[in-house]
């Protein structure tokens, strides 16, 4: 079940530097009541109107709320929320949307989930708030250190697709083309999160591998 939808302020704790641009803000709970592995919440910083969407990227068990945010450049939130420290306070919201897991599937069937960027974070929240999952993630990203935070996973359940560089470990490539030569079971739950293009693209490719379209879910961010 969904929680109640509230609008307040909440206190940062922390701010963590993933790589160059990307950071984990964590924020009092308070505000934010009950919410779903991958719901968002809308945040911005307290002095402005300016707000922008962000999938919750901590679990429903965890004493704070995280997101997972990456600085665009000319951005206007997500630089302003790059620049808040520890004991600031920015507007929130939620929690909202519904890229959420039914709770018949969770222990019952197979899960691919496909991301770019930051598009990772509802995937950490379902990874961690589920342990009984059973799934795989492609991780798209141009370099190494935009895999954030991947040790968390199990190694065989992740794969990064690198556009910028060749590892030994990952896959140098778009992780459409990887997709594309991948085996998946037409039975298999697809989530899909991030850029357009690449959703758009993987709906194709997915459909045909034969997987049904309403075993397809997206979270375009931009
Ligand atoms: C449901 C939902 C959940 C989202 N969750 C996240 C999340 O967890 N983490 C996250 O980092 N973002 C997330 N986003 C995107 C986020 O809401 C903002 O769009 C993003 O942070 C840019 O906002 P901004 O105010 O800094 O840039 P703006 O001033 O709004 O936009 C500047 C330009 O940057 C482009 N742009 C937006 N996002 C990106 C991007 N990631 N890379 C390159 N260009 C971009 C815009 O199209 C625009 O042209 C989510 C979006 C949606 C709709």
């Amino acid at each position: 079940m969904q929680g109640t939808v509230t609008r307040g302020i909440a206190t940062v704790l922390e701010r963590r530097e993933l790589s160059n641009r990307c950071y984990v803000l964590r924020l009092e709970r308070s505000t934010i009541g009950r919410f779903e592995p991958g719901q968002y919440i809308v945040i911005g910083p307290q002095n402005s109107t300016d707000r922008r969407e962000y999938s919750i990227y901590s679990t429903p068990d965890d004493p704070f709320l995280e997101v997972l945010i990456k600085e665009v450049p000319e951005g206007a939130v997500s630089r302003a929320l790059h620049a808040v420290e520890p004991g600031d306070s920015v507007a929130v919201e939620g929690p909202l949307g519904f890229f959420t897991i039914a709770p018949e599937h969770r222990g019952t069937r197979d899960f691919l989930f496909i991301a770019t960027g930051t598009g990772i974070a509802p995937f950490h929240c379902f990874v961690f708030a589920y342990p009984e999952l059973n799934y795989r993630i492609l991780h798209g990203v141009r370099y190494a250190d935009e895999r954030h935070e991947h040790h968390l996973y199990k190694p065989e359940r992740y794969t990064a697709c690198l556009t910028g560089e060749a590892l030994p470990e990952s896959h140098h490539g778009r992780v459409t083309q990887y997709l594309a030569q991948l085996s998946v079971a037409p039975e298999t739950l697809c989530y899909l999160c991030g850029n357009c293009d690449m959703i758009f693209e993987a709906f194709d490719i997915l459909q045909r591998h034969g997987v049904d379209p309403q075993n397809l879910h997206a979270e375009v961010y931009y």
